[in-house]
Formats: C-alpha cells, structure tokens, sequence
C-alpha cells in the first residue's frame, strides 16, 4: 500500500504551485496592469519545447528561462499561466520560430528531457504552456465555419469573428499502468528497433 502511494505521489509532470487564477483571465484591467508589472514573468515555448536556463543539456537541476514581462513586445499575444504565493504572475509566449530569441545562456528543451529536472514550479507551468501552445497550433480555424480564429481570453480561449462561438482546449484524460504480479515483477515491453538494455 505504501509502495503505491510512494507510485503516485512521484507523478513528475502532475507538480506544480502556481494557482491559475482564472477568473482573471477575461478581466481586462488586471491583465494590463500584470502586463506592465517589472515583477511578471514569461516563458518561451516552441513546438513542444520550452527555453530554459543554461547550455548543459546533462544538467540535475534545470530551471525554466524566464524573461521580465516588460522586455516583451506590448502587442505579443501572451497566455496567462497564473499568479504565486509571492503574487507574481506567469504568462507564455508563443513562438513560431526557436530562432525568435537569443539562446547565448539558454537552450530549448522539451518535458522529456528537463520535466524531471525542473522543480515543481516550473514543471507546473512547461506541462500547461505546452499543452495550450500545442492546441493553439493545432486549432487556429473555427470548427463551424472555417474562418481563422482569434486569441482570447488570456489563451484559453478562441474565437470565431464571423459566427461569435468560443472555443476551447480540449482536457486529455492519461493513464499509465504498471503492470506487475504477486511477486512483484513488473512486465515491461520494448520496440524491436530500440538499442539492446
Ligand atoms: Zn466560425
């Protein structure tokens, strides 16, 4: 029994200590204040990846590289990830291009490779940032009429200008077994092209 809970409680892409604070994500006023607040924070995402802080890609401990809000351009379309306990807020900027920024002191890594390195609170923050990035990508047009939709609500929205729906990302339900009988092995399997151990 407590092997179990030591199973569940070791989840390293379930972390995370920002609150999302969605109910001020269609509040305008609060939004631009935190926009143009030197304390907020952005992460950079691309494609699956997020920037993070130094080149060592064997690095233990990673860190996301986060960017003062006020060095982002005013017109960037940022998604609002949400506030900390010290109420500094967190917004994601999406990039269609890794080139888009300097990478001197940075590198672009995806959750495979740093989700277990970051600590909780940036593991929170890449798992949601990525996941919005890879529906934005993937959900630019109204499923109803096909015109192009436009950014809303802070990012967790989209919507249509010609018809006025509102769309919005899609929650994937996950599951992960173990499987493993009484003596406790577990069954594991294994690709045939993958490298032999
Ligand atoms: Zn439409």
């Amino acid at each position: 029994m407590d092997a179990d809970r030591l199973l569940l409680g070791n989840l390293v892409l379930a972390r995370g200590s920002v609150g999302r604070g969605a109910q001020w994500r269609a509040d305008d006023r609060w939004q631009a204040a935190r926009r143009a607040d030197p304390r907020s924070r952005v992460m950079r995402v691309c494609d699956g990846a997020a920037l993070v802080a130094g080149t060592d890609a064997d690095a233990v401990r990673v860190a996301l590289d986060l960017t003062p809000v006020v060095d982002v351009p005013v017109d960037a379309e940022l998604t609002f990830l949400g506030v900390d306990d010290d109420d500094v807020a967190y917004f994601a900027e999406h990039l269609g291009w890794p080139e888009s920024v300097d990478t001197t002191d940075a590198r672009w890594a995806d959750l495979r490779q740093v989700g277990a390195a970051l600590d909780a609170r940036d593991a929170g923050l890449m798992v949601t940032a990525v996941a919005l990035d890879n529906w934005m990508r993937t959900h630019t047009r109204c499923p109803r009429c096909g015109a192009p939709t436009q950014f809303s609500a802070a990012g967790w929205s989209r919507r249509c200008p010609d018809d006025g729906t509102e769309h919005f990302p899609r929650t994937d339900p996950a599951v992960i077994v173990l499987v493993r009988n009484r003596d406790d092995r577990a069954l594991l399997g294994r690709q045939q092209r993958w490298a032999p151990g």
